[in-house]
């Protein structure tokens, strides 16, 4: 029997046999594997699957990436890793059980602050109930160290970049994260049911340890099942991946470029027995060299992402936000640094018409008013018309994109009109603050238009994500310098609540126009950075900052704007919370005043030790009586302090606002010299920015405290132990000698 398909977007698919297909590819699950943030879904899976839906295909999914964050936050794979540690007696494993155990404790209560509105917009406590899930991460990564695992991070073993060593790690079973999980989670839903066919969909190098080891064991159990890796990643390194026996052994193709149409053609071939090297974009190892480039230009699918695929209450955020691609690649194409529009092709549009359809019907099927547009950048005349057709059909949604500095963005109209359709957040790249810069980036934008474009953006209440480069080729310390006081001087224009200003060092990478120029910029490429996997690439520099100058530049401006900035205490680092905080505080549903500057609290503020702060009292074997420890069991931090330090302690611990405290040194200890003052305000800023201490009005103070009970974990006779996070552990706090009673110490 011969069927024929009507797509979602209209056109007539292709007739199948479905009598054939049954014998060939029964059934199809598609896999998103570990690790990548687990905040909201992954847009892959969701088209893909809509697509082979729509031909025919039985396709079931599995998004192990939030079942593995899940599994991992359960009691008993927590206390199963702290039984690693019971025989080892050194310090360091003390206060990692110590820490394990405080997570352990919490696990649960931190889990329901992400996902339940009323906790999540207690900032102190979403910082809190991170921290938490973040300490229950950092104890299954010291039990398989050097592996390392958290919200945005995973490797087994060292490296993730260096296919030889990634394939020993995941054979090694004291480094492999992931061996557990697949074996107890992954191969029972198999055993049940084994696909003909699965596909990966790979984004980011870290996803690869757990996906070898997954068709490791696929391998094993079930080989006759075909393996099949697409995604961005794999777009950018399937041929290395190809010709990496270490890599090719576990996979029978790999899909290059996008897949929409390119995995239906694959699964027909397989299907009907053609031989699926003849696909372009498909490339099967062994098989072929090259694949042939196809990219899939002409076909941006239509077709309404399905969604449903998904355990959608499993994500670790109060509301649901789901992504959601308006157009495929980047419209401008030209930076020279930039290789993101590589794996995409030429850039193509959805019609505004169906993108609001579909933002409908996304709206009401899933019950959500909150997306992501994962597109490179919406050219600013598409985004008021989408702009419009929102405000047109009433839709009531939220959302936030990336977006390029262009002119349109001066206009207070414009940014009001977006806002009023829904944007909440515009993530530019700002990059350099030197015209000279920006045009041998080929950005495309002017400086002059920066301050102007900040301030419309302000004046909307559109937060911004600001993103900057130090040290592009050529660029010297002082242009560096500059950009960094141009950001500052614009403070009050970019330091609104939830914007952000991440920075990033420059990158060689593969596939940017300056790789294929690279003298234009006296730039002289290298080998790959970390290994046969990785596509930065060490280079050599003609003019410009050396490698140790531009680290050195970065640590300096990420220390500044930590310090002067509020938004690296307020905005969560990942954009989808910073994202529905921002929609929460525009409903008036969040507060961050308590997250401002320190010294504006000095009147009627109080300092809340965060729960999970130790001040232990000195060692008393050494005989020093006068040194202290605080310790952080959340971020594993531990400050030696002296005795002033502990009298500050001490007032936190009894409620005083700021005023109340310098008053009660000022009795002690007669008139305050402005060192004094500096000092203080140093500790205290030292105290927030490491999560010791957070800041609550002062008539809320004693609501708050029932939601933070210090007092439990003061303990006095444990033996210290030692857990020196790197660049932290200080001896900033010690003072002249013993007797010192009027000096916190150098705290820079
Ligand atoms: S940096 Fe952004 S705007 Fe520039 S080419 Fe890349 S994706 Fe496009």
């Amino acid at each position: 029997m011969f069927i024929t398909l009507i797509k979602l977007d209209g056109n007539i698919g292709p007739s199948y046999s479905r009598d054939k297909r049954k014998k060939a590819m029964d059934s199809i699950i598609l896999i998103f594997p570990p690790q990548f943030e687990p905040f909201q879904p992954y847009l892959s899976l969701p088209v893909l699957t809509a697509i082979l839906k729509s031909r025919g295909y039985s396709v079931d999914v599995y998004d192990f990436n939030i079942d593995y964050f899940n599994w991992v936050f359960s009691p008993n794979y927590i206390e199963q890793s702290l039984r690693n540690f019971d025989k080892k007696e050194n310090g360091r494993d003390k206060f990692i059980i110590e820490r394990g155990k405080y997570a352990l404790l919490h696990l649960s209560e931190a889990i329901q602050v992400l996902k339940t509105q009323k906790a999540f917009v207690n900032l102190p406590k979403y910082k809190w109930a991170m921290n938490v899930l973040r300490t229950a991460l950092e104890v299954v990564s010291e039990r398989f160290k050097p592996s390392k695992i958290d919200f945005y991070e995973a490797r087994c073993g060292s490296t993730n970049f260096n296919s030889f060593r990634i394939y020993n790690a995941i054979n090694n079973s004291h480094l492999n994260l992931f061996e557990e999980f697949i074996e107890d989670f992954v191969i029972p839903i198999f055993q049940k049911n084994a696909p003909d066919f699965i596909g990966f969909s790979l984004v980011i190098h870290d996803q690869l340890a757990f996906t070898l080891t997954l068709c490791r064991e696929i391998r094993r159990h079930f080989p006759k099942i075909h393996l099949c890796a697409g995604g961005p990643l794999v777009s950018r390194l399937g041929q290395e991946m190809a010709v990496s026996r270490h890599i090719s052994q576990f996979f029978d193709s790999f899909v290059i470029g996008n897949g929409e149409e390119t995995i239906c053609e694959l699964v027909d071939a397989l299907e009907t027995g053609t031989d699926p090297t003849k696909i372009h974009g498909v490339l099967v190892p062994g098989r072929q060299d090259k694949f042939k480039s196809r990219l899939s230009e002409n076909s941006l699918s239509t077709i309404l992402p399905d969604f449903s695929c998904l355990p959608l209450e499993k994500y670790f955020s109060p509301y649901l936000v789901l992504p959601y691609l308006t157009s495929h690649g980047c419209y401008w194409r030209k930076c020279t640094f930039c290789c993101h529009r590589y794996p995409y092709g030429k850039y193509r549009e959805k019609p505004i018409e169906i993108v609001v359809n579909q933002l409908a019907k996304l709206s009401e099927d899933y019950k959500t008013k909150y997306f992501s547009f994962s597109d490179e950048g919406i050219p600013p005349k598409r985004m008021r018309d989408l702009a419009l057709e929102i405000i047109n059909r009433n839709l009531n949604i939220k959302w936030f994109t990336f977006a390029r500095m262009e002119k349109a963005f001066k206009e207070p109209d414009f940014c009001n009109l977006i806002y009023h359709a829904g944007c909440r957040t515009l993530m530019f790249g700002l990059e350099s603050a030197i015209q000279r810069v920006l045009d041998l980036m080929e950005k495309g934008t002017e400086v002059a238009n920066v301050p102007k474009i900040l301030s419309a953006c302000k004046k909307a209440s559109i937060s911004v994500r600001l993103d900057a480069m130090i040290g592009f080729p050529t660029e010297s310390e002082e242009e560096s310098d500059y950009t960094l006081k141009f950001i500052r001087r614009h403070r009050d224009l970019i330091d609104t609540p939830f914007s952000i200003i991440p920075l990033s060092i420059f990158e060689l990478q593969r596939d940017s126009p300056i790789m294929k120029n690279p003298g234009k910029y006296g730039v002289y490429p290298k080998e790959p950075l970390r290994g046969d996997l990785d596509y930065q690439f060490r280079y050599d520099i003609q003019n410009g900052m050396d490698y140790s100058k531009k680290v050195k530049a970065y640590k300096k401006y990420i220390s500044i704007l930590n310090s002067e900035f509020n938004g690296p205490s307020i905005c969560p680092e990942n954009k989808t919370h910073a994202f529905i905080m921002k929609c929460l505080h525009d409903e008036r549903l969040i507060s961050a005043d308590s997250f401002s500057k320190i010294k504006e609290k000095l009147n009627g503020y109080v300092p809340v030790l965060y729960q999970g702060i130790q001040c232990r009292p000195p060692n008393t074997c050494n005989g020093n009586v006068h040194r202290y420890f605080l310790f952080n069991l959340l971020n594993g931090m531990e400050v030696e302090i002296n005795s002033l330090c502990k009298k500050v302690i001490d007032l936190i611990k009894n409620c005083y606002t700021l005023k109340e405290m310098l008053a009660c040194f000022e009795r002690e200890h007669g008139f305050l010299s402005n060192n004094f003052k500096a000092s203080f305000w140093a500790f205290l800023k030292f105290l927030f920015q490491n999560d010791f201490i957070y800041f609550v009005h002062s008539i809320l103070r004693q609501k708050e405290d029932s939601f933070f009970d210090n007092q439990e974990f003061l303990i006095s006779t444990k033996e210290i132990t030692s857990c020196k996070k790197e660049g932290y552990m200080s001896r900033e706090f010690e003072t002249g000698g013993p007797n010192d009673k009027s000096n916190f110490g150098k705290i820079s």
